[in-house]
């Protein structure tokens, strides 16, 4: 069996629904996951947002705004009367629940009910549509079986427990269809995976039923060798070790969210990313090869903080940099990149949240500096380290662009460059010139 996950544009209108029920009614006996129409997620949010402020106005006229999208929706996307009143009346039921929370108080476990809603509705339209064509589609409700326990990480028992019992219920089902993104939490509450987080839901199923595969249907033919939003004339990747997709989905590459790949690894399980829109294409396959050295691809992550303590007294002395990273522990606040040299150290952060604590206790070890708006560039591949001139590629093709910072020997798979914001455009366009297009 596999789990084929199905992005926000990939159900993005009725159109995009139908041929998704198409690509999935010829490939057997699957699990379904599927995102929320694109937009929707945002526009729950802001909802929510508006609940929060107490503007009811507000909160109903995008409710009703949204509303009229998917009843639109519906309008087109079947071919009988029956499916057509059937998903109307569950789509209905969903905006008239979250119409209910239009009061006081609005609480955080009620902004995570509104923001299931997308999911639900997505499953709700999948399966009517794949019922009107013939299928026994058997809808799992997520929330019957995906779970994270106190640490926030799945639940690995109790998930393949609940799904494995609801899959030998319906053991007679054509195809399962459920909602990515959402889970309950440790205490029951409905709650979800973070943004984005459908990716996960499909290798956390994967990992439970020990699926042959993974695949995540997209809008593009797989991970590019560098951001499409930035650069022109990517090219998909073939191939990637789990160990370079997980490099590549943290530090910035959109495509996969960076949490899918351990649960896939831990079990070998490979990952296909495929186009919705082109399904024929290769893709990219993500698996525990480890291939040719070379360089494959390059992302970049936004809004990273640059923190330099310098001590010339401190450094050499040990201890110094265990409380130096206790600091950081204290705070919940994981450091991405370090450099160390005899005077002080620098590293990086992604987040503001208790920044003014964290340089506050550093104070205590040395003089602080911090650089805002600073941008990671992550280069990836099969970069072991006695394979020369890796690092002076990715180097040379920078030559004009101001580095704050370089980390190379963390793993065999990355070569990463902290450089400014209004840099990273020309970077990102420089490292595709001379890495792979100067190649063809
Ligand atoms: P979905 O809604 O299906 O989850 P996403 O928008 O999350 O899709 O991810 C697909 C998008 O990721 C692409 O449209 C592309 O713009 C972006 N992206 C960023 N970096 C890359 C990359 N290296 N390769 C492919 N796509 C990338
Ligand atoms: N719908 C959620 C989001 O927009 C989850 C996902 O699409 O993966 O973040
Ligand atoms: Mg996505």
């Amino acid at each position: 069996m596999k789990v084929l996950k199905f992005g926000g544009t990939s159900v993005g209108s009725a159109e995009r629904i139908r041929h998704v029920a198409s690509l999935v009614q010829s490939r057997g006996k699957n699990i379904i996951v599927l995102s929320a129409m694109s937009g929707t997620t945002n526009a729950l949010v802001e909802i929510s947002d508006y609940l929060y402020k107490k503007n009811y106005t507000g909160a109903k006229e995008t409710i009703n705004l949204l509303e009229s999208k998917y009843l639109k929706t519906i309008a087109s996307l079947y071919d009988y009367h029956e499916s057509r009143e059937k998903a109307l009346k569950e789509i209905k039921a969903c905006f008239n629940y979250i119409r209910s929370f239009a009061r006081e108080p609005f609480t955080q476990a009620e902004e995570k009910i509104i923001l299931a809603q997308g999911e639900i509705m997505s499953v709700a339209m999948m399966s009517i549509l794949l019922n009107e064509r013939g299928l026994n589609a058997e809808p799992l409700p997520a929330l019957d079986y995906m779970k994270t326990g106190e640490n926030g990480e799945p639940d690995f028992n109790y998930i393949t427990m609940h799904l494995g019992s609801l899959l030998d219920k319906y053991c007679d089902a054509d195809i399962y269809v459920t909602q990515g993104f959402i889970c309950r939490n440790s205490v029951g509450e409905i709650d979800n995976l973070e943004r984005g987080g459908s990716d996960y839901t499909a290798s956390i199923i994967g990992a439970a039923i020990d699926a042959d595969e993974v695949q995540i249907w997209t809008d593009i033919d797989g991970m590019h060798n560098n951001d499409p939003r930035f650069v022109e004339g990517t090219d998909p990747v073939g191939q990637l070790h789990y160990e370079e997709a997980a490099e590549l989905a943290y530090f910035g590459a959109k495509i996969l969210h960076p949490t899918c790949v351990l649960p896939a690894k831990v079990n070998n399980i490979p990952v296909r990313l495929l186009n919705t829109m082109q399904p024929e294409a290769h893709g990219t396959i993500i698996d525990s090869e480890i291939g040719m050295p070379c360089i494959k691809a390059v992302a970049a992550k936004d809004n990273v903080i640059a923190i330099k303590i310098k001590s010339s007294r401190m450094l050499m002395a040990y201890g110094f940099l265990s409380k130096v990273f206790e600091t950081f522990e204290r705070y919940k606040t994981p450091v991405d990149m370090v450099a160390t040299s005899e005077v002080g150290v620098s590293l990086t952060v992604d987040s503001e949240r208790h920044l003014i604590e964290i340089v506050d206790e550093l104070k205590k070890f040395g003089t602080v500096t911090v650089d805002r708006d600073m941008v990671i560039v992550c280069v990836v591949g099969n970069l072991e380290w006695t394979n020369t001139g890796f690092e002076t590629q990715a180097l040379e093709a920078l030559r004009d662009i101001p580095v704050r910072m370089i980390s190379y020997g963390g793993s065999n798979y990355n070569i990463s460059f902290l450089i400014r914001r209004e840099d990273k455009i020309a970077a990102l366009n420089r490292l595709s010139d001379c890495l792979f297009k100067n190649k063809k």
